[in-house]
């Protein structure tokens, strides 16, 4: 997936034009947030997404990215990723992530979330509630860590110290560097490795999105050849932000 290796360090214009990517994307994926109810197909999430990047004059990083159909990904329950919009009704219950992206004159962004339909089943509001404090916790990270692969130790370190029935992370799938393409050096493991990873310097701009499950981490691609879904058909959340780090810490570029 990641197919540029170089390091790109992107200067206060073009941090500033990821920003607006950012702002974009956070509108798309409000819009398709608020769409989500029982009855409702994950198509539907996908024509409210789109219709804001249209509406705003930005393009999606998702659709035609190695022929992906939509604009947003959206799994559902023990779907972790890649799920594609269709004709699947959402229903009472489920725990879905919508993840999307956007491009403004060239530069990406990318981010995800949680939602629920209707009422949440308290074990998959937990879920839900430590993978984004997971998401912040590796955000902090980046913040403040001279190395790459501290935002793992640091995710890894809170999702391992949580109280009650243990998460898994997934190892499968990961974060990874983000500007004039979507999928860039360096990639963000969320996990403990033991490896430093890259230099973190001022510039530098990160996807960071952990992705949590209830059971065990193996998975296994659908013969759609996107869906990813665990083997155990457990339930999984993900949140993820686009942030670029600065001289005195790190801004989210995909937040208002
Ligand atoms: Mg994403
Ligand atoms: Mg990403």
């Amino acid at each position: 997936m990641i197919g540029q290796r170089k390091i790109e360090l992107k200067t206060p214009a073009q941090i500033k034009t990821m920003r607006r990517a950012g702002l974009v994307l956070a509108k798309a994926l409000d819009a398709a947030q608020a769409a989500v109810k029982p009855g409702v197909t994950t198509a539907d999430l996908d024509k409210a997404f789109r219709a804001v990047l249209e509406a705003e004059g930005a393009k999606s990083n998702f659709l035609g990215y190695y022929d992906f159909p939509a604009t947003i990904c959206v799994s559902v329950n023990e779907e972790v990723v890649h799920g594609i919009p269709g004709s699947r009704v959402l229903e009472e219950g489920d725990i879905l992530s919508i993840d999307g992206g956007a491009i403004v004159d060239g530069w990406h962004s990318d981010s995800a979330r949680t939602v629920f339909v209707g009422q949440a089943d308290p074990e998959d509001q937990r879920l839900s509630d430590i993978t984004e404090e997971a998401m912040w916790a590796g955000i902090a990270a980046a913040a403040t860590a001279t190395h790459v692969g501290q935002i793992g130790d640091a995710i890894d370190d809170f999702v391992s110290e949580q109280p009650g029935a243990p998460l898994g992370i997934l190892e499968d799938y990961v974060g990874h560097g983000i500007g004039s393409a979507m999928h860039q050096a360096p990639d963000v493991l969320n996990y403990r490795t033991g490896h430093k990873g890259a230099k973190i310097k001022p510039g530098l701009c990160l996807a960071i999105e952990p992705m949590l499950v209830r059971g065990t981490i193996a998975t296994k691609t659908l013969a759609d050849d996107w869906t990813v879904v665990t083997r155990d058909r457990r339930r999984t959340a993900q949140f993820e932000h686009t942030l670029v780090v600065t001289e005195d810490g790190a801004e989210i570029l995909t937040l208002p």
